[in-house]
């Protein structure tokens, strides 16, 4: 396909950013390494490139995957003991003790990563900080080990990098290799399905990313960085103590990240360099104590204040209104969408069987044992007024919730007990009734995070991945924009693309719930279209909506809802001239109303 203009181009700017990149960072190397320093310049210098690499870690689990962790010194730490002890007390080299450290690290920030199942937010925070407490504890008190409060002295370099500028040379190498893999993350599969979590877990799970899976990575990835750096921070000063790792030094990583952007390791870089030169630079005003904290302090709270996405994503927005890119002009190709080629468990079986259903919230039965078939390649409307369980149901049918009761067999195949992203990889696609999109990307990259689940039987290449996206785009008819972000489109059209991330991973079944909510007329006409359009690809569609035109346009068979419980079901002209049915839409009017 040589429409896929954007899918060639990507590549060839990548190509030149990695080799101006690899020009630059040859030249600090050669720079640090070279020209003569004052001993003082060479420790910030090692003290910024080593704090950096742990900062980085930050970037990916804050910045990247939005997860909060108070505990990165802790890693450091590992790091730092790891070549501390390792390099001194047990003779070990130091490439050795720095892999020993850091894989350490890597382990307990899965480990750490893997507290996230059950918690979020607040809970998780105060989970890292215990942890990052009960690490500074065993420093202080495990002392034939640690040797405690005075730390370990004495610490050795590797053979080849025994002075101090080489060493410095050492640290910006691994710092701009580091800093590179962490530029090119948001890029790959991994990287995209982070920011997709962060932008909007339940979307993401929904959309077929392993969440659980995708936050254990970023906490073991920004725990190995923590390693790697506090194994070269020892190397550098070659004396450690508990002190240098304590929650303190956590809460000075956490304010590097959110100073410099929290999304991106150059300003992981502007925060850490700044924080570690601003006291420095401040330090002669420490004859006058008080005012030398108060300034520092104050300057971080007005930077952060005034910069909310980090001083690096002031510059960018400057850099933005100052040099405009210019517009992206791009001819709608016209690719085919392809139907689903899905093999199912079994062939006859219906696409949703939803047996003796039940979700209870305490004393509410939201769903209370409801029991119904779709038969394959129909539209099927699920009805019912505000309160009767219909979201609900379909938050359990794709595993956001856990049901009470039932059984839910999709193709014949029994999905009840699959979270979110299996059932999306078992043939699953929903959209939501308040639009769920991921708010920091665009069109194209949030159709791309739906193509990119392992059910999706299609070619998982770059390239293939966006020609899949951008056929999605086009068949609701807003490939045009691909290159948009979604916050700039309207709500119709977000919509749109919300359907198109869920067309995009090749569903058997389609769940939406009131795509029709918040359109205008016209737009509504546009979705009917859309509707049969997909109907008539193959697809079958669980829909729910308030608008009865909609409904008895588009669906053949109809479920209707009442406080839970299913009142009435059958086909959708019959079903909706049942007493009971107009009863409890229209609070018992004597009058048949007119649905139409
Ligand atoms: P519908 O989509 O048909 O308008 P919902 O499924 O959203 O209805 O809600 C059904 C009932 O379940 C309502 O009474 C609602 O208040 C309740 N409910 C829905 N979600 C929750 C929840 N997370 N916790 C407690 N009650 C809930
Ligand atoms: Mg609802």
């Amino acid at each position: 396909m040589e429409k896929t203009v954007n899918a060639s181009n990507q590549p060839g700017r990548a190509v030149a950013g990695t080799l101006a990149f690899a020009l630059f960072s040859a030249l600090a190397i050669a720079l640090v390494v070279l020209v003569p320093m004052q001993g003082y310049t060479v420790h910030i210098l090692v003290q910024t490139a080593t704090f950096g690499i742990a900062v980085f870690g930050l970037t990916i689990v804050l910045g990247l995957c939005g997860q909060i962790n108070l505990a990165q010194a802790a890693f450091f730490g590992f790091g730092a003991y790891a070549v501390g002890i390792g390099t001194t007390d047990l003779h070990m080299n130091f490439w050795l003790a720095l892999s020993m450290g850091s894989g350490f690290a890597l382990v307990m920030g899965a480990l750490l990563g893997m507290t996230t199942l059950k918690l979020g937010g607040h809970y998780l925070a105060m989970v890292t900080i215990s942890f990052q407490q009960i690490i500074t504890l065993v420093m202080v008190n495990w002392i034939p080990v640690t040797h405690g409060p005075d730390g370990v002295g004495k610490i050795q370099r590797p053979e080849l990098f025994q002075s101090s500028q080489g060493f410095l040379g050492l640290c910006v190498f691994a710092l701009a290799l580091i800093g590179y893999l962490v530029w090119r993350l948001p890029q790959t599969p991994l990287g995209r399905a982070m920011r997709a979590v962060r932008d909007n877990e339940l979307a993401a799970g929904v959309a077929g990313v392993n969440v659980y899976k995708v936050k254990v990575a970023a906490f073991a990835l920004s725990a190995v960085l923590g390693g790697i750096g506090g194994g070269l921070f020892a190397g550098g000063f070659a004396y450690v103590s508990p002190d240098q790792f304590s929650f303190g030094e956590s809460i000075v990583f956490i304010t590097m990240t959110l100073l410099g952007g929290v999304a991106s390791p150059v300003g992981a870089l502007i925060g850490t360099g700044l924080l570690i030169v601003l006291p420095e630079s401040l330090r002669f005003m420490k004859s006058i104590p008080g005012l030398y904290l108060a300034i520092y302090g104050l300057s971080i709270v007005l930077i952060i204040r005034y910069m909310p996405d980090g001083i690096w994503g002031f510059v960018q927005d400057q850099l933005r209104r100052w040099l405009p890119l210019p517009p992206f002009t791009d001819a709608a190709p016209d690719l085919m969408l392809s139907p689903p080629q899905r093999k199912s468990a079994v062939e006859s079986a219906p696409a949703l069987e939803v047996q003796g259903l039940a979700k209870h919230f305490g004393g509410v039965k939201a769903v209370d044992d409801i029991s119904f078939s779709v038969r394959r390649g129909s539209v099927h409307a699920l009805i019912g007024p505000n309160g009767s369980g219909k979201t609900t149901t379909l938050n359990v049918l794709s595993g956001l919730y856990v049901g009470t009761a039932g059984k839910i067999l999709l193709a014949g195949q029994d999905v009840t007990a699959l979270p979110p992203h299996a059932r999306t990889a078992a043939g699953l696609g929903r959209t939501f009734q308040n639009i769920r999109l991921f708010r920091s990307m665009t069109a194209l990259e949030n159709v791309i995070i739906g193509a990119e689940h392992p059910g999706n039987e299609i070619d998982k290449g770059h390239a293939a991945l966006v020609t899949r996206a951008r056929a999605a785009l086009a068949f609701v008819g807003l490939e045009a924009r691909a290159q948009e972000l979604v916050t700039g489109f309207s709500y119709g059209h977000q919509r749109l693309i919300e359907i198109a991330r869920a067309l995009a991973g090749n569903p058997t079944l389609l769940l939406l719930d009131e795509p029709a909510a918040g359109l205008n007329s016209s737009e509504k006409i546009g979705l009917q279209d859309l509707l049969k359009r997909i109907a008539a690809k193959g697809l079958t569609i669980l829909i729910i909506d308030h608008d009865m035109t909609l409904v008895t346009e588009v669906a053949e068979h109809i479920t209707v809802l009442n406080f839970g419980k299913r009142i009435a079901d059958g086909v959708a002209a019959e079903v909706l001239r049942q007493p009971d049915v107009i009863a409890a839409y229209l609070g018992s009017e004597p009058d048949a109303p007119d649905f139409t």
